[in-house]
């Protein structure tokens, strides 16, 4: 077979590896992209949702700033490349647990830092048929889901078509590292970039960073139901895909779903939302997520031929947008790396491990 050079090879077409192919593609760059799909990668399974204020704590997204009008235009962008519609922009409403927490708002909403995101606060009950919210709660503005696999597919079908598509599982052993490169059966590449979300940990390469499982499952919920926004309150109802999530579990990383998380996301539907639904079917995937909550990119401490991008964590959808530009000026433009998102500040654990 003929060799064939290109300028980066990419492992996994997930999130990160999709947002990467499409910047690298962008900057008229030569790739090929290496991906075995599975039913259960995080990137298929994932609600889509993005959101700039999460948590129980309701709290400002790190970077929101940056991550989510970048995300609009990449989404957008990529919409038009690809022909296909998958990015919904849509508020997201949050009910206040208590009036504790309604009084709380109604102070913090007069911080600057919040107004971007802010569309109104109701210090009583709206949206009353679809939800309970005896304490009002914020509508958000700036969120919205992604149809990830409809994105995924869209992009699949991108590369597909350009003949740059390898559809199997990548073989680290097959892999020759050389001064000027890499090969990889009869491809050559100035750089590999790993985009394996949680397989990582299975990389001769890379799993010495501390890149640790969270499994998640969402319900897949049927409706007659219209629904134009996002409710958020112990578990997110996305509209559209129809998923409801998500369960966070750290220490039960094992293959499959399970009735504990079933009647978890139900309990919490049930207390949020008053339509009538059906679970038709249950999901689950393991999140790529890292102590300190950033993602990781950047080459490997002594092979600079080998580069990753990982980590995204519960967020993967308002983070790899931003990080793959950032991650192709660094690749291409020789912009330096934000050092809090760098693989090294996790150099002393390889060298430890080597
Ligand atoms: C239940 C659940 C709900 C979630 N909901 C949201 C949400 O609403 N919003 C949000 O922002 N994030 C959400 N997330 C998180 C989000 O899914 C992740 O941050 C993101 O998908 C990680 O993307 P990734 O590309 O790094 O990894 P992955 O999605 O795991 O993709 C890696 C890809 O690489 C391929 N691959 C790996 N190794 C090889 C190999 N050796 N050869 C070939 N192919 C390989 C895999 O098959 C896969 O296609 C959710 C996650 C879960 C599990």
């Amino acid at each position: 077979m003929n060799t064939k050079t290109v300028d980066y090879l990419i492992v996994g077409q997930g999130l990160a590896g999709s947002c990467l192919a499409v910047q690298l593609l962008e900057r008229k760059k030569k790739i090929a992209v290496i991906d075995r799909p599975i039913e259960h990668a995080a990137s298929r399974v994932a609600a889509g949702l993005f959101n700039p204020i999460t948590g129980k704590t309701f709290s400002l997204t790190w970077l929101a700033d940056k991550l989510f009008s970048y995300l609009h235009l990449f989404y957008q962008h990529t919409e038009q490349v690809t022909r296909q519609h998958f990015f919904y922009p849509m508020p997201v409403y949050r009910p206040f647990a208590s009036a504790g927490e309604q009084n709380d708002w109604i102070g913090k909403s007069a911080d600057n830092q919040y107004a971007p995101y802010l569309e109104k606060l109701s210090a009583s009950p709206i949206f009353e048929l679809q939800v309970n919210n005896p304490y009002g709660g914020l509508l958000l503005k700036q969120c919205g889901y992604l149809d990830t696999v409809k994105f995924l597919n869209a992009v699949r079908m991108l590369i597909s078509k350009k003949g740059i598509l390898i559809e199997e599982l990548f073989n680290e052993d097959e892999l020759g590292l050389h001064s000027g490169g890499v090969s990889y059966r009869h491809l050559k590449a100035e750089r590999v970039i790993f985009c394996q979300g949680i397989a990582v940990n299975q990389s001769r390469f890379f799993s010495w960073l501390p890149i640790q499982p969270l499994k998640g499952e969402v319900l897949q919920l049927e409706t007659d139901v219209q629904v134009p926004r996002i409710y958020n309150r112990g578990v997110y109802v996305v509209p559209g895909v129809w998923k409801a999530g998500a369960t966070y579990n750290r220490f039960d990383t094992s293959p499959g779903v399970t009735p504990v998380a079933r009647k978890e996301l139900t309990t919490s539907l049930d207390l949020l939302v008053r339509f009538p639904y059906q679970v038709s079917n249950q999901l689950w995937g393991l999140r790529p997520t890292v102590p300190d909550r950033r993602p990781i990119l950047g080459s490997h401490p002594e092979f600079n031929k080998l580069v990753l991008f990982n980590g995204l964590g519960t967020k993967g959808v308002s983070l790899a947008p931003y990080f793959s530009h950032h991650l192709a000026e660094w690749l291409e433009n020789g912009l330096d790396l934000n050092n809090a998102v760098a693989v090294q500040r996790y150099k002393s654990l390889y060298w430890k491990s080597a």
